[in-house]
């Protein structure tokens, strides 16, 4: 009886050794074939010591350069441009808040080109949202855009934008495009869906809302403020195949209501100015104060043509200033 005991015994003995002798083998087996895999980095290979992680260092330069970037876009400032109707006819002096001769224009387009760096209204957008800092823009920044959707948009601007790749957003009166001028519901002409589809395809131009019918926003009741919104945005969608996520107010009317409506229309850039013309109203834009606020140069074509670069500059210094003035 005590014979067999110890004969289990030291059978449960051998047993466990062996056990104990496959554990070993097997992990020794594990790690070198882990050590040896191809897609380990070299310092994980390593087995005379443990090397510093070389992740740390890339970190601690990924982290420096985000920082660079930080502080490059809290000095961008950034100047929007807005244009309406281009036409060699006549025009007084009030009219021309909102007219511009082509020569004129051509001379605009062509300065901002020499002195600044033309970038898309998206381009603007995409690099305030983005934080990781993996959106950037030039130095020297500026963006065009235009109301309302006039043929002439088409017919001149578009050919001179093309020519010296200035890039462009246009806000639409929806239920006015493709409208004769003079035939009832508008002055001048507007352009057509196709032609607007035309100018998108360039990669140059994207057409976004300035409402259903060119109202004052803060005149209408709520549920006419949501159609105006919806319409357009709809019509856009339908008509040209993307997205329609930016409204310009037309008369630069709306309200913090408004722009609450606009928002859970799904509206994500909401641009304010448009009869400001007097400089001393003028503002530029900078990211921290985000894509609900943009304000807009109107361009009259009684500036004539010399003093534009002047007038943006003092703009831009002026902005300067009051940030200065306000981190004090
Ligand atoms: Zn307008």
């Amino acid at each position: 009886m005590q014979r067999r005991c110890s004969v289990i015994m030291r059978r449960g003995l051998i047993r466990g050794v062996i056990c104990l002798l496959l554990v070993f083998m097997l992990s020794g087996a594990a790690a070198t074939a882990y050590a040896a895999a191809s897609d380990a980095p070299e310092w994980i290979k390593r087995v005379d010591g443990i090397a510093d992680d070389p992740r740390a260092e890339e970190a601690a330069k990924a982290a420096e350069e985000l920082e660079k970037w930080r502080a490059e876009k809290a000095q961008k400032r950034v100047p929007i441009l807005l244009y309406h109707h281009i036409t060699n006819e006549e025009f007084s002096r009030e009219e021309s808040i909102s007219l511009i001769t082509p020569e004129d224009f051509r001379l605009h387009m062509t300065a901002i080109r020499v002195h600044f760096n033309p970038i898309s209204l998206r381009d603007y957008y995409n690099y305030v949202m983005c934080d990781d800092g993996s959106v950037n823009i030039p130095d020297n920044p500026i963006i065009v855009t235009f109301d309302d959707g006039y043929l002439s948009n088409y017919e001149i601007a578009y050919p001179i934008l093309k020519e010296l790749e200035i890039p462009a957003t246009i806000f639409v009166v929806t239920d006015t495009v493709g409208e004769i001028g003079g035939a009832g519901k508008v002055n001048h002409s507007h352009f057509t869906w196709e032609q607007a589809r035309e100018m998108e395809a360039s990669g140059l131009i994207e057409i976004q809302s300035h409402t259903a019918g060119h109202v004052k926003m803060s005149e209408q009741s709520r549920g006419e403020q949501i159609r105006q919104l919806r319409k357009s945005k709809y019509d856009i969608e339908k008509n040209l195949g993307h997205a329609c996520d930016m409204i310009a107010y037309p008369f630069g009317d709306y309200t913090p209501d408004i722009k609450q409506v606009a928002r859970d229309s799904g509206y994500k850039m909401q641009l304010l100015v448009d009869d400001k013309t007097s400089e001393e109203d003028y503002m530029v834009n900078v990211p921290s104060e985000g894509v609900e606020n943009i304000t807009r140069m109107t361009i009259a074509g009684s500036m004539g043509n010399v003093n534009v670069i002047d007038i943006i500059r003092k703009t831009i210094n002026k902005k300067n200033t009051m940030m200065a003035a306000a981190a004090k």
